[in-house]
């Protein structure tokens, strides 16, 4: 059996009054998606569990069959299996931003999005001044750093993302819990170290917000994941994204990260090449996981039309040809859903369950119609366990 999986990130919305009263997935002309939907099912699906924030990391690891409740530890353990970062059980992993702050509001999450070779500037600086017993920064991709303490300290803190904040006094927002004291002085040490920094000097003069102090947030230990195999015996596994969370958890699920040119979150992607690559892999791979991250950043800038066009180009550029491709092995299935809805009216992730279609080998189409929001909830099939959904998909069995 061959199994894809196509995630076109916060395609899910509401109707909007642009769109005449549709969504953007009534809205859009998708041939591909409601092949999949009339030739087999679709349905809703709880990716974001109650009490959990709508993330792609929570909703991603749900709707691969992982109870978020169970193995969502935080979002910097699973940035740091992106990266490979060797971890023990007790070892803890903070992300670390480079941050604007000023008179103590916070102005910039990103720094200016400032780049690689200047954060490794700073942080290699930081660390070489703090000279702390434990702990251990790792450069990322621009703003993005990561701490990783191994050592005998227990955390139990609550910290809070430096983006949930803009425009409020950092104050209101520190660390707070057991070992708040080291996480507070590593931040406000930076604060002294970058203040003079001739990066931030050079970054000043040009125009660009200076990183003024790391913040510390989304801390947690390794997640203590069965692998995919372990979990549903299906053997190998590959994830192709741009999201760092997602290559993370791939990681941890012992699947393999393919690459591919040209492909970001935005648009502009290169969405020919990854059909082409999703398609191609499924010769060498068990189960192949696409994930397209355009109609979600979409919706983040309201932009209706360009989503409307995203999950037009998904459709043609992805399910298209892997459709196509699946059609040729004796025995596949098809998974489309987004992991949650992006909302344009609110230009954030939604809560609501997340509509599915699923088709292949012995999964039976009972009342066909074209894949929306709507039709998924007229659907007599409603899984609230969103985790639930994977061992559905994968064995075709009742629930
Ligand atoms: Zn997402």
């Amino acid at each position: 059996m061959k199994y894809a999986i196509i995630i076109p990130d916060g395609a899910a919305d509401e109707p909007l009054a642009e769109l005449g009263g549709k969504t953007p997935l009534e809205a859009a002309d998708t041939p591909n998606m409601d092949r999949v939907a009339t030739e087999g099912r679709q349905g809703l699906a709880r990716t974001v569990p109650e009490g959990f924030e709508s993330g792609s990391d929570v909703a991603t690891m749900c709707l691969l069959g992982y109870d978020p409740a169970i193995f969502h530890t935080g979002r910097a353990p699973l940035e740091a299996a992106a990266q490979n970062i060797p971890l023990t059980r007790s070892d803890w992993v903070f992300r670390c931003n480079l941050i604007t702050a000023v008179d103590g509001i916070m102005k910039d999450h990103s720094a200016g999005g400032i780049t690689d070779a200047e954060a490794q500037r700073l942080i290699g600086d930081l660390s070489r001044s703090l000279k702390l017993e434990g702990f251990q920064f790792y450069t990322g991709v621009s703003y993005r750093n990561l701490l990783v303490y191994r050592g005998g300290e227990e955390f139990n803190v609550t910290t809070k993302p430096p983006h949930e904040f803009p425009e409020e006094p950092l104050l209101r927002y520190l660390p707070r819990g057991v070992g708040q004291e080291i996480l507070r002085k590593i931040m406000d040490d930076s604060r002294e170290i970058f203040a003079d920094h001739e990066i931030n000097a050079v970054r000043k003069q040009t125009g660009l917000n200076p990183a003024t102090q790391v913040w510390l947030w989304g801390q947690g230990h390794a997640p203590n994941m069965p692998t995919f195999h372990e979990r549903f015996g299906v053997k190998r596994g590959a994830m192709i994204t741009g999201v760092d969370l997602l290559r993370g958890l791939a990681v941890l699920l012992g699947w393999e990260n393919l690459t591919l040119q040209g492909m970001t979150s935005f648009h502009d992607t290169n969405y020919a090449g990854q059909g082409q690559a999703t398609a191609a892999a499924l010769d060498k791979y068990d189960l192949v996981f696409s994930h397209v991250e355009a109609p979600d950043e979409a919706s983040h800038q309201a932009d209706w039309k360009t989503k409307v066009d995203a999950i037009e180009h998904i459709d043609r550029f992805v399910v298209g040809p892997v459709l196509e491709k699946l059609r040729t092995f004796p025995e596949w299935r098809l998974l489309v859903m987004p992991d949650h809805p992006t909302n344009i009216s609110t230009r954030k992730h939604g809560y609501a369950p997340s509509p599915f279609a699923m088709a292949g080998t012995r999964v039976k189409s009972l009342r066909p119609a074209p894949y929306s929001e709507r039709n998924a909830a007229a659907s007599d099939l409603k899984i609230e366990r969103g985790h639930e959904l994977m061992e559905y998909f994968l064995r075709g069995g009742n629930l």
